[in-house]
């Protein structure tokens, strides 16, 4: 596994040099001076099958920063498919800006051009800030997206199986913990109750957890509170709070050195992607602090499991929802060589990713 430190090299050096050492295929600018679009799109890995991975529009405070969040969105997205057995390969789009005021018709219909430029290679669907209607704009441009509504015959919103996949996987780093993968009684602390944390509470409190949470929106925590009968707790308090697990449902980067020598839980299990600022480092400190962190591109694959089943012809939601529970045994496979061989659980889920990535590109070689 090659450590990587991506904010150095891309502020530094040469974007090449960051593509090259994350191993990306293809990365490009959409650039449109009339409708202000300013879009990246980053293809990392097309063995398995298109690059599939959702648009991400953000108000980054930089060029930069826009990408770095695609360049590890996307190769985030190649080990998600691969971990989860889809033939789909690993891709990311990031669009720069404030989506309250930007989104409009003629904006989403000039990324869909760029979208369907790419003739296939990559396939967009819905991801911060982007919803099932936007989908709906793109797709007047191109045949290349995904999570577009059920009435036209998509799967829809993703989060809520991408919810259900997080609560599984959840179960499965309960069980390695606690010996039992029941959550009644369990403390969950929730970070960020947007689309897939809502659900995530939802299930969480049916079974008897004991659940706190915290967002930047005033509104949806007090909708979710009053809902799920959740405890509301503040945006920093979060890292503090005796709990059993932590669920980071908001952005990327959290478990990082300052939180980690805040956190008192024994398992990280959320669906934010991207949870360890760096990688390797912090798998290795979760490692030494005997923390059980389930791997965020194991446990949040339920979206794209079910946007591969709509890929598949008529999209059936039973079988979505039966391919997500698979997320409990891969995830405890995961942890179980894990902690066999004491290597951290991030790297445990990438050699596997990394080895279907080499064996199935073989297989695909021969005629
Ligand atoms: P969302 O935008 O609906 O929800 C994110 C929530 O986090 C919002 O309510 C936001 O106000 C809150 N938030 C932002 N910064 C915060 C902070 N510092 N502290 C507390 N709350 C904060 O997004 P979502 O679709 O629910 O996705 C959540 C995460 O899961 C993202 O990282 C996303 O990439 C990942 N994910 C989502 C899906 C999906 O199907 N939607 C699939 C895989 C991964």
């Amino acid at each position: 596994m090659v450590e990587v430190n991506v904010e150095e090299n891309v502020k530094s050096a040469s974007i090449f040099a960051e593509v090259s050492k994350m191993g990306h295929e293809q990365v490009v600018f959409c650039h449109d001076e009339p409708t202000g679009l300013k879009a990246i799109i980053g293809i990392h890995n097309t063995v398995l099958g298109p690059a599939l991975g959702g648009t991400r529009m953000w108000n980054y405070a930089s060029e930069e920063e826009a990408a770095i969040d695609v360049l590890r969105l996307s190769r985030g997205m190649t080990y998600k498919a691969a971990i989860s057995g889809l033939n789909l390969g690993g891709g990311k789009a990031v669009i720069i800006g404030d989506a309250s005021k930007m989104k409009n018709e003629p904006f989403l219909r000039r990324f869909g051009k760029f979208v369907d430029s790419l003739n296939g290679k990559y396939i967009t669907a819905e991801d911060v800030n982007m919803k099932t209607s936007d989908m709906e704009y793109i797709a007047m441009e191109t045949k290349h997206v995904t999570g577009l509504p059920m009435d036209m015959g998509g799967s829809g919103d993703p989060s809520p199986v991408t919810a259900y996949g997080t609560y599984v996987g959840m179960k499965a780093a309960v069980k390695k913990a606690y010996g039992s993968d029941s959550l009644e009684g369990k403390k969950v602390s929730v970070q960020g109750v947007g689309q897939v944390g809502m659900y995530l509470v939802e299930h969480l409190t049916k079974e008897g957890a004991k659940v706190f949470i915290t967002d930047i929106n005033e509104t949806k925590l007090s909708s979710v509170a009053a809902n799920t009968g959740a405890k509301v707790v503040g945006m920093d308090e979060i890292y503090d709070l005796d709990v059993d697990v932590y669920a980071p449902c908001a952005l990327g980067a959290t478990v990082n050195d300052d939180t980690l020598s805040r956190l008192k839980c024994q398992v990280i299990a959320g669906a934010a992607n991207n949870q360890l600022e760096d990688e390797v480092r912090h798998g290795n400190m979760l490692l030494d602090k005997g923390i059980v962190y389930a791997p965020d591109f194991v446990i949040n694959a339920g979206g794209i499991i079910n946007i591969s089943s709509e890929l598949a012809g008529a999209y059936n939601k039973d079988q979505a929802y039966a391919w997500t529970e698979k997320i409990f045994d891969t995830c405890l496979n995961i942890l179980n060589k894990s902690s066999e061989e004491k290597i951290p659980s991030q790297e445990s889920a990438m050699i596997l990713a990394e080895k279907r990535i080499e064996d199935v590109g073989r297989v695909k070689l021969s005629f």
